[in-house]
């Protein structure tokens, strides 16, 4: 008897048997392979199913087995490396394989479609349409739209330009325009073009070198290299030489670090079919980028977290860039580290992969300390100008004007005088964190959180910035009428309006997740900037990443103390990478950069070292540290998170967890807990932890196992759901 065994997109952490379909033939059955898709009956639904193997016993008794309904593939789509990742970070990140297998998929083909076959009609913009400026490009809103979208994309077939709502019509006249033209999608092209790249200064050439010179198998490099040091032009040659060789890159970039100035450095450098995938695009965008990167038509994939599951024909480099950077750990459902399983995939499939940053984690510096990784250093910025001079300014008994301090103005001053740029850095957004009653004292909180809502003065509105809840901002007390309600601490909006009252002449563009909500808000405000006209540009961390504004010269952090003190054991590190990298946009070309530091603590040892030393010398100090503590990475963690609408259930259920794991822990490994999470209440849930530490990773995994093993055999009541965090980022 033939059983297949499948991994499905279920909660349970276990394979599950089906017999074959009724229809299916032995020869089809001999010939099956793993990865290929299955519609089964699963409860009341119907779900696709990924065959793990065909076996031949089960466990189910053979009466009760249900039969697959249909073979959705005749070879898998995906090819045995991917399937063989998928089953690593499935065992180590201890989450449903089903669960894992369907990342793998766009949502065409988790849903049990075929795939498009190739050679579907499709539509791309002409060369010509592509040289246009937006504004000579047509006034029907339907030709703009279907302008834009392919704008967007390399190509779409001619139904998902329908099902947009694109007519034959429309696409006829702008083909009668040569604005587009026929391409039929998945077609293989081989042809790119290699624009001038930049001649190499002695330190890039060393390390473009000596990957090279690593060859085409695995190697692991950790490109360390202060901000504006060129990495971005190593990516470059190092993509190049991967063309030549005709295979293809996987570049992976944080969540706000994929910018039209990113893309357009690889637009402009290559001449050839760039898949793009990240979380803002449509179902049929994504799975054409991501049926050319499978297919092999896409010489260039790049994207945000989960574009590292994207299947590759011929998969030759692997990037990280910025890979300190928190947007690649998952945070709920599918738990996993982007960064870390690229380094495995890249393992997988016998390749190279680079990971580059001006801020590397410490769990990569330790790679490379330990010979694990290869470490390529850049020490000095490509352009002339040199790393900036960065100041603490002592704001004590000091006058602020919407946190600005009077030595600050004269600086900002200063700047647009000469002509040039300021950068002001205040990572909260809204109009003040905190609405007070002036009268009675009342506080606006969030009903479903432990936490104070933000005023939002533009929109009139009260938000939470933790469950998304907002409503009308109050012009009266709820609680004794009173009008006169305080907007009491900082945010942006704030700030902002002091800065067009105060710097009447110049132009201020607040650059945050508000005021950058529109498509193409971010491309215009780049384009703006890159005139190079003195203004001010106030944001928050949506200004520090993967931006390149030659014109500015002066830096400065509104409110450095809201970063000095962080319960978190990682809080000294993000404070030093956030500030190293935004102290990194000062003085990028010609300019010399001035970065100045807003304090009231300016003895605080985390900002002494921010200013007498590099962030790889603090990196290195805060990892002896590490060591001493057994933190990771000299250590490691799991934590053990559940959320429930009762608040004491959730802590009972770790409890029990707990007694009955604690003997049969590993040893050096330890639990602690339950406790509260930081912010207890979220979104209506009450949210309790238990953190385990652990010597080294073998160990970590076998109390991890114990945990989730224990945890699915209790009864989880109250509504309440338990997850698993390996290698969890935040943990206080
Ligand atoms: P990073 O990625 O390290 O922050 P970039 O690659 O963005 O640095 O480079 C910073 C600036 O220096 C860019 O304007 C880039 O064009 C320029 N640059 C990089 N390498 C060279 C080089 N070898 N010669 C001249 N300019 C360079
Ligand atoms: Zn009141
Ligand atoms: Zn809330």
């Amino acid at each position: 008897m033939s059983i297949l065994r499948l991994a499905i997109p279920s909660p349970l952490r276990r394979p599950f048997d089906y017999l074959p379909p009724e229809d299916m033939s032995e020869a089809q059955l001999e010939n099956l392979q793993p990865g290929v898709r299955f519609r089964v009956p699963f409860g009341k639904r119907e779900l696709t199913g990924y065959l793990l193997e065909v076996c031949t016993e089960s466990a189910v008794p053979g009466s009760t087995l249900k039969a697959a309904l249909a073979l959705l593939d005749e070879t898998p789509l995906v090819d045995p490396q991917l399937q063989q990742l998928c089953l690593w970070a499935s065992s180590y990140y201890h989450h449903p394989l089903g669960e894992v297998y369907s990342t793998l998929f766009p949502k065409r083909l988790r849903e049990g479609k075929p795939p498009l076959p190739a050679g579907t009609p499709g539509w791309q913009l002409t060369t010509r349409a592509k040289g246009l400026p937006e504004e000579a490009l047509p006034g029907s809103p339907r030709q703009a739209q279907a302008i834009s979208l392919l704008r967007q994309h390399e190509c779409m077939a001619s139904t998902e330009l329908k099902s947009s709502g694109i007519s034959a019509t429309v696409l006829r006249s702008l083909q009668d325009k040569r604005l587009i033209e026929p391409r039929l999608i998945s077609e293989h092209s081989h042809t790119f073009k290699i624009n001038d790249s930049l001649s190499l200064n002695a330190e890039q050439a060393t390390v473009l070198q000596s990957v090279l010179d690593a060859g085409h198998g695995f190697s692991c490099h950790l490109l360390e290299g202060v901000t504006g040091s060129g990495k971005t032009e190593i990516y470059l040659q190092l993509i190049a030489d991967c063309l030549q060789r005709e295979r293809q890159a996987l570049v992976l970039v944080p969540e706000i670090g994929l910018t039209p100035q990113t893309l357009a450095r690889f637009q402009q450098r290559f001449d050839a079919n760039i898949a793009v995938l990240h979380s803002g695009l449509t179902d049929a965008q994504r799975y054409l980028a991501w049926e050319a990167a499978r297919s092999g038509s896409a010489q260039i994939v790049i994207g945000t977290r989960s574009a590292v599951f994207t299947p590759l024909a011929k998969p030759g480099l692997l990037i990280v860039d910025e890979e300190h950077d928190s947007s690649y750990k998952q945070q709920d459902g599918f738990r996993y580290s982007a960064r870390d399983v690229a380094v495995k995939r890249a393992h997988i499939h016998g390749c190279p992969i680079l990971l580059g940053s001006a801020t590397p984690s410490l769990e990569s510096i330790q790679n490379a300390e330990v010979g694990r990784y290869q470490h390529q250093q850049i020490t000095q910025r490509a352009s002339s100008a040199g790393m900036p001079a960065i100041q603490a300014l002592d704001v004590r008994k000091q006058v602020l004007h919407a946190g600005l301090s009077d030595t600050l103005i004269t600086a900002v001053e200063q700047t647009l005088q000469q002509g040039q740029q300021v950068l002001l850095f205040l990572n909260r957004r809204g109009y003040a964190p905190t609405l007070q009653c002036h009268d009675c004292g009342w506080i606006a909180e969030c009903r479903a959180c432990d936490a104070r809502l933000t005023v939002h003065r533009r929109r009139r509105r009260l938000r939470c910035h933790h469950c998304g809840a907002s409503s009308v901002l109050h012009r009266q007390c709820p609680q004794c009428h009173s009008e006169r309600l305080l907007a009491a601490g900082l945010g942006t909006e704030q700030t902002e309006d002091f800065l067009h009252t105060r710097f009447t002449q110049w132009p201020v563009h607040r650059v945050d997740s508000d005021s950058m909500q529109t498509k193409g808000a971010m491309q215009a405000l780049a384009d703006e900037i890159n005139r190079g006209e003195p203004c001010i540009l106030l944001g928050t961390q949506m200004l520090t990443k993967g931006h390149h504004f030659p014109a500015v010269s002066l830096v400065a952090v509104i409110d450095v103390d809201a970063l000095l003190f962080s319960a978190d054991f990682r809080g000294e590190e993000r404070m030093a990478q956030l500030l190293t990298q935004v102290a990194g946009r000062a003085g990028r070309a010609e300019l010399m950069g001035k970065v100045l530091l807003q304090t009231h603590y300016p003895d605080h040892p985390a900002l002494l070292a921010m200013l007498s030393t590099t962030y790889g010398a603090q990196a290195r100090a805060m990892l002896a540290q590490r060591r001493e503590t057994g933190l990771p990475p000299a250590g490691q963690l799991v934590l053990m998170r559940t959320d429930c609408r009762d608040a004491e259930y959730g802590e009972q259920f770790l409890q029990t967890l707990r007694e009955h794991c604690t003997p049969h822990l590993p040893p050096d490994t330890r639990l602690i807990g339950p406790l509260p999470s930081p912010m207890q209440r979220r979104a209506g849930k009450y949210r309790c932890q238990l953190l385990l530490t652990a010597p080294d990773r073998s160990s970590a995994q076998a109390a991890a196992s114990l945990l989730v093993a224990n945890a699915e055999g209790l009864p989880a009541r109250q509504g309440l759901n338990w997850s698993i965090d390996i290698d969890p980022q935040d943990v206080f």
